[in-house]
């Protein structure tokens, strides 16, 4: 076995640990591979390892894949969703984690419902309220969730951030403890369909204090497939 099926242990212990030094059971967090650029070998060699969910940034990119890997493995969008993508959204992945606004919901729901599906569905924060950020921004969420929370065609699971990269992973503790706030804030208000349960945060360098804070998705690319080279 290659590289690829090394650096999944690897990571899958490092998972395993974080979680164990925090009190929380490993199995609570899923670890999503995100293979963009990366071809299909790369996948299935992830896939070998453990790996069974998948993340991809493009609708485009990712259909092939999808369609070329031959076997069930489970597809997250975490890239931003134009609308005139949804319809190829809904049919291709298994959860899109960048909803972040009512217009993207309804679209989705629509589309989810025309081919018979519900969507679980993510919303993103900016909670660093960076401009260069996709994502509602804090004060919004509650009038977001209040807006799409009956919506028939996505059911909406949780919350997901891309905080500002920072060299020590430590100074993202602070990101990482603001969504997980954000969620009990949000569970305490009560509002009818919304439950948060899912918190996806943590990507290569910073997953393991995102783990701690409470992460029960986390998205890692670079650490299982090497760097990425765009074409
Ligand atoms: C590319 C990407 C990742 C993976 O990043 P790494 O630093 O390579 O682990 C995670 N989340 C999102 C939204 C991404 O676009």
């Amino acid at each position: 076995m290659g590289e690829i099926f090394d650096n999944v242990r690897s990571v899958l212990e490092r998972v395993r640990e974080a979680a164990r030094r925090s009190g929380r059971d490993p199995s609570e967090v899923t670890v999503v591979a995100v293979s963009k650029t990366h071809g299909v070998e790369k996948i299935l060699e992830a896939a070998e390892a453990g790996i069974s969910t998948f993340g991809e940034n493009y609708v485009q990119e990712a259909e092939k894949k999808i369609l070329s890997v031959g076997q069930p493995l489970k597809w997250h969008l975490v890239g931003h969703l134009q609308k005139n993508k949804a319809k190829k959204a809904v049919t291709l992945f298994d959860y899109i984690e960048t909803v972040d606004s009512v217009k993207i919901a309804q679209e989705i729901s629509t589309r989810a419902l025309s081919v018979g599906k519900k969507v679980p569905v993510l919303v993103q924060v900016n909670v660093a309220e960076e401009s260069s950020k996709w994502g509602v921004l804090r004060n919004d969420l509650v009038p977001l969730l209040e807006e799409i929370a009956l919506l028939p065609g996505i059911e909406v699971k949780g919350l997901m951030t891309i905080p500002p990269y920072e060299e020590d992973p430590e100074e993202a503790r602070k990101y990482f403890a603001s969504l997980r706030e954000l969620k009990e804030k949000v569970n305490g208000l009560g509002i009818p369909g919304i439950e948060l349960k899912e918190l996806s945060m943590g990507m290569s360098h910073d997953f393991e204090v995102a783990i701690e804070e409470g992460a029960t998705i986390i998205r890692v690319g670079t650490a299982i497939f090497g760097r990425r080279h765009y074409a």
